[in-house]
């Protein structure tokens, strides 16, 4: 646990940034708070010459000015292009981590930011982020006088807009302003922004005077940066273990496990409430495909809040959804060029079903009502998804409210069983068959049981040779996740029907969608009277934010080449894994597909009794290291952000094969 870390930061370059954190850092030394001052970078500094800025944060803090800055540039620009004009390039990661060093020796470390918020340090990477990535609180530094309130509150929106908690603002009154003027600023900003104002901090004759440093501060309200801060910790969970009942989890479980408390997340990697970071190595539910907090993803979110957050999309439309819709379009599997939305991929199959069994029908084959499953498949936990994807014990006691599919084996250890049983059902009742729903690739829940490609062309063409529809469920293994922006696609197989969802806003929020022909289309498209419409729908169904967030999911797709860093990542993933972990006892066997990963653990060919539960065991141990990830069954799950650099990947791995030595026994 490092000390807490405060942020100084302007509303400007040259507001007295360096003066206020000088100045805090001496006042609270003298009361006897072990605090330091860091520089995170210096910019237009000499070769051979000291920052000047350094030099004042290293005398208020007691120590070497070449101390007091961790990075220092020659041209007087942002540290981005200050870097870049030395042929250079910040290592943002290297320098959190030098600042988180620097607060693990001290109980608070003051970093004096560079300018304001969004200067850039490195490309894509502003001061804000590295606060963000630092979980600094922030103190606004600002002028005292005319024009201070629009960038003081333009400032601290930009500080909540990410998520960092604004400690106060500090007004700097370098130029000695009318006292009464001031003191309106400074009322204005509190009520405006909603945040306390620290104080004023005179104007000083000689900065370098600690005493009167020390003096000026004293005017500060400084309570808020000794007082330490609440863990949320111990509140949230009292309320839930109160008043929540959480999703596939055991209450007995729940009731004596320590809970994971998330706050926040940028990139790849998740903090809990006390701070602590924790790697995210199921993107959250196999959903996050660029990163937590990605910048393009944030902003697209914000400006469509901006203009609406919700608009009702039955016989109404706006801009995200019917774009979003053409743009899908773009990139589906051949054919698919009509998009019904809903918002959880449980939905969208449900949509998915009915779409099948009533364009059958309404394309004269009313006798048509059966739906084809593979054993093991799983498509979501509403009724008619769970009809078609049913494994027990899970569903025991459900049949009064499902209905009768028909299964064929799992083509995972036989396929050519697989396709004689699809075979022989067709030929048998093909003729009363609507659709065939299938995971291409990898049947996800089951624990990523793969399959190959020329299994999936050959069931497709077994399904259309008896008039049955193909639907892909494409809910896990859609956007990127096997390699290809999708599966059935990358397989060479274009479905009647596609289901979408997790992965369709890039992760951010609940979106789903089914893709159809324009003939499934057209056979709803009658006179009114016919009743042909598609009554099936959802309140939130085509969610203006979450479509605008797709959309820009999708234009990273193309700019970030997200699908070569899947396929990059896919290859560390398989390399590191048969190092580190393949050859542990415990592993009978890994499968993949793209990032997609199980990790099966059995005792040499004998599965483990479940009441043991080992694959929790070891997702609990891997959560020590620093780790999420979460077991089907005994088959442990890896699914990163298909953005994972390879460090990344290395700590993912490794705290999994720790976890699993550690659980199933060592490494023999
Ligand atoms: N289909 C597949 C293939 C899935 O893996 C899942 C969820 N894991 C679903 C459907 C259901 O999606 P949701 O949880 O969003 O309802």
């Amino acid at each position: 646990m490092t000390g807490r870390i405060v942020a100084v930061t302007g509303t400007g370059t040259g507001v007295g940034k360096t003066v206020l954190t000088a100045a805090i850092c001496t006042a609270l030394r003298r009361r006897g708070v072990d605090c330091r001052a860091i520089k995170a970078v210096a910019t237009g500094v000499p070769p051979g010459a000291e920052a000047e800025d350094a030099i004042l944060l290293g005398r208020a803090t007691g120590i070497a000015p070449s101390e007091a800055v961790l990075a220092i540039f020659t041209l007087p620009r942002s540290p981005r292009a200050a870097a870049a004009a030395e042929g250079r390039e910040l290592e943002t990661e290297a320098l959190a981590r030098s600042l988180e060093a620097a607060a693990a020796g001290c109980d608070l470390l003051l970093v004096e930011g560079v300018g304001g918020l969004l200067v850039p340090l490195a490309p894509r990477w502003t001061v804000r982020d590295l606060l963000r990535r630092l979980d600094a609180g922030v103190v606004v530094a600002a002028p005292a006088g005319l024009g201070t309130i629009n960038h003081t509150a333009l400032t601290v929106e930009a500080a909540r807009g990410a998520g960092l908690r604004v400690v106060g603002v500090a007004l700097v009154d370098a130029a000695g302003d009318d006292p009464a003027f001031v003191a309106e600023n400074a009322a204005q900003i509190a009520e405006q922004c909603g945040v306390p104002v620290l104080g004023v901090l005179a104007h000083l004759d000689d900065p370098a005077d600690l005493d009167a440093l020390a003096e000026a501060a004293g005017t500060l309200d400084l309570s808020a940066l000794t007082v330490p801060e609440p863990d949320a910790t111990a509140t949230v969970v009292a309320a839930d273990r109160r008043h929540v009942w959480h999703p596939f989890t055991q209450t007995s479980d729940w009731r004596d496990e320590d809970l994971l408390v998330i706050r926040s997340g940028e990139g790849c990697w998740l903090r809990d409430e006390s701070g602590r970071r924790y790697l995210d190595g199921i993107s959250s539910l196999w959903c996050t495909v660029h990163g937590h907090a990605h910048p393009t993803l944030d902003r697209a979110a914000r400006e469509q809040l901006g203009r609406i957050a919700h608009s009702t999309f039955l016989g109404q439309t706006h801009a995200p959804g019917a774009l979003l819709a053409e743009e899908l379009s773009g990139v589906a599997p051949p054919g698919l060029s009509r998009v019904f939305y809903c918002e959880a991929g449980a939905a969208a199959v449900e949509a998915a079903l009915r779409i099948a069994l009533l364009a059958q029908r309404h394309a004269g084959h009313p006798g048509r009502t059966q739906f084809v499953a593979l054993a093991e498949a799983y498509h979501g936990d509403t009724a008619g998804a769970v009809s078609v994807g049913r494994s027990e014990p899970f569903h025991t006691g459900l049949d009064p409210i499902l209905f009768p599919a028909r299964t064929v084996p799992s083509p995972h250890l036989d396929e050519a069983a697989s396709l004689r049983a699809l075979s022989d059902l067709l030929e048998r009742e093909g003729d009363r068959v609507a659709a065939l729903i299938v995971e291409p690739r990898v049947q996800a829940a089951a624990g990523m049981l793969t399959h190959s490609d020329g299994w999936l062309v050959h069931a497709a063409a077994l399904a259309r040779r008896h008039g049955a529809l193909l639907i892909a469920d494409e809910v896990a293994t859609g956007f990127g996740r096997t390699g290809d922006l999708f599966a059935s696609a990358g397989a060479g197989v274009a479905p009647d029907i596609l289901c979408l969802g997790k992965g369709l806003t890039g992760g951010y929020l609940p979106l789903s969608a089914v893709l159809t022909t324009e003939e499934l289309f057209d056979r709803f498209t009658a006179p009114h009277a016919e009743h042909r419409t598609l009554y099936y729908g959802h309140t939130y169904t085509g969610n203006p934010v979450a479509c605008a967030v797709a959309r820009a999911s999708l234009r990273l797709f193309e700019e970030e080449d997200t699908l070569g860093s899947a396929r990059r990542l896919a290859a560390t993933l398989g390399r590191l894994l048969a190092g580190r972990v393949a050859s542990l006892p415990g592993v009978f066997e890994i499968r993949t597909s793209g990032v997609m990963t199980g990790i099966e653990l059995r005792e040499g060919e004998t599965p483990l009794d479940p009441a043991l539960r080992t694959g929790r065991r070891v997702i609990l141990a891997a959560r020590r290291h620093g780790v999420v990830v979460r077991p089907l069954g005994d088959t442990v799950v890896l699914n990163p952000p298909l953005t994972m650099t390879d460090a990344e990947a290395e700590i993912l791995v490794s705290a999994v094969g720790e976890a699993i030595e550690e659980v199933t026994g060592g490494p023999g």
